[in-house]
């Protein structure tokens, strides 16, 4: 059986960027209109020989009326159908109110859970993520999905979990 690694996150925080660095090419859908993504795509991913099923999460109108619950809902049932689960959060923006709903919902789920500070383009903004320590998920795994920076090393411990 195939371990599934579920992408979650609150809208435009680069779920989908980070699903195509993954792949190796460009197939979930990245838009600058945040909630484009379907409700769940999976993807067969492979990284270091080993095969998972790579689960993006998405779909959410961020205008539409009751986002926060429709981004908890989402991140509920793409985390009960998860093995691991990669957590997204925009390290330029920091924490909002919709991030903090998504830590109520993996820390209920029990599931292994790896923090992705995304958009940390450059050296300098890394000392941004460095708040994200208070999230108490541990290590901020610090990565541009745009431009490639630290998605392997996010791999590696993705496997170890998974
Ligand atoms: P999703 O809604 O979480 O799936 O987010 P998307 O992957 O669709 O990305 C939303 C926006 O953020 C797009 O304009 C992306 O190009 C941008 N984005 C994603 N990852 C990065 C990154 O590492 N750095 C920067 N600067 N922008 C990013
Ligand atoms: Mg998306």
């Amino acid at each position: 059986v195939v371990p599934v690694l579920a992408v979650v996150g609150r809208p435009n925080v680069g779920k989908s960027t980070l699903v195509n660095r993954i792949l190796g090419r460009r197939e979930a859908v990245v838009e600058d209109i945040p909630g484009v993504t379907r409700d769940r795509v999976s993807y067969d991913a492979e990284w270091g020989g080993r095969a998972f099923t790579l689960v993006d999460t998405g779909g959410w109108d961020p205008d539409a009326r009751g986002m926060a619950e429709r981004i908890k809902v989402q991140a509920e049932v793409a985390v009960s159908l998860a093995d691991a689960v990669l957590f997204v959060v925009d390290a330029t923006v920091g924490i909002t109110d919709a991030d903090e709903a998504v830590v109520r919902v993996l820390r209920k789920s029990g599931k292994p859970v790896l923090l992705v500070a995304n958009k940390v383009d450059d050296e300098r903004r890394e000392a941004e993520a460095y708040g994200l320590w208070n999230l108490g998920l541990g290590e901020p795994h610090v990565v541009s999905a745009l431009h490639g920076r630290g998605s392997g090393d996010l791999l590696d411990a993705a496997l170890e979990i998974l």
